[in-house]
């Protein structure tokens, strides 16, 4: 027997994520890298995990959500995938079901500045002004899935769809006010707040204890070194936990207590901003 998961449209064209089960001899594909531009049919077969986890998307009437499906493509997120690089033309927008993906400034000396994190409540590379070239990067920091369409199928639905329009621009305005409490963040807080705040961000978007993140990962994410962030965690030590590559949060409450100001003025602007309590 096997069990395997694929995401793909089903008979009625909805993206659905699935469950196989079977003997070896009917095992299919998994996805990979290089099966992500396949859009794979799901059979009656299959047993249903879930429909569109995107805030967004699942937030559209059904009208106006068909006309987005039509040119919606399943896609895996691998963890340290460039989903989006600083300068190059938009080809895709993404809308993550599963994940977190990062938003960063590349720095002429090769590193990187995070300046905000996207999962099930976003997008990536979408906004009303429609621009056609990646002001940052965007790299995804915990694996997942997304639906993603291209930039002109965007556009053009955008065109047609008012609720579209509305979601996207209520988007940037919560994506303005989180780059904004970033750049404070950074100026004035220490390592130590922000990486509560860069923890708690993912926890709020996978809804799991333990973040399937590295030291590494986590100091590229802050902009130090990760002797830098191997401190700031020892003094968080009764709140979190490192095994290996992951990071488990032990006591919530304490780290919300450590936390700064930012990650409380973040959510609650994008709680008003962008449907369902998205994160
Ligand atoms: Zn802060």
């Amino acid at each position: 027997m096997f069990s395997i998961e694929q995401s793909g449209f089903s008979s009625a064209g909805r993206f659905e994520r699935v469950l196989f089960v079977g003997p070896p001899s009917e095992a299919r594909a998994p996805i990979g890298r290089d099966s992500r531009l396949a859009g794979i049919r799901a059979s009656k077969m299959d047993q249903l995990v879930y429909r569109f986890r995107n805030r967004l998307l699942s937030s559209l009437p059904a009208d106006e959500l068909s006309l987005l499906e039509r040119d919606l493509q399943p896609v895996d997120l691998p963890a340290a995938d460039r989903v989006q690089r600083s300068g190059e033309p938009i080809e895709y927008i993404y809308f993550p079901h599963k994940g977190v993906v990062s938003l960063d400034v590349a720095m002429a000396d090769g590193g990187a500045v995070n300046i905000a994190l996207i999962g099930r409540e976003g997008i990536v590379g979408g906004g009303s002004l429609r621009v056609t070239r990646a002001a940052t990067d965007a790299t995804v920091q915990v694996s997942g899935t997304a639906s993603r369409i291209g930039a002109k199928q965007f556009h053009q639905v955008m065109d047609q769809s008012s609720a579209l329009r509305d979601l996207v621009a209520r988007h940037d305005a919560a994506t303005a006010v989180y780059v904004q409490q970033s750049a404070a963040c950074i100026a004035r807080y220490p390592v130590d707040a922000r990486m509560c705040r860069c923890l708690l961000e993912i926890q709020d978007r996978i809804d799991n204890d333990t973040l399937p993140l590295t030291q590494e990962a986590l100091a590229g994410m802050l902009a130090v070194q990760r002797t830098t962030v191997t401190l700031a965690a020892r003094q968080l030590q009764d709140a979190i936990q490192w095994r290996r590559g992951r990071i488990g949060i032990i006591n919530r409450a304490l780290m919300e207590d450590a936390v700064c100001e930012c990650y409380g003025r973040i959510r609650r602007h994008v709680t008003q901003l962008l449907p369902e309590s998205a994160v």
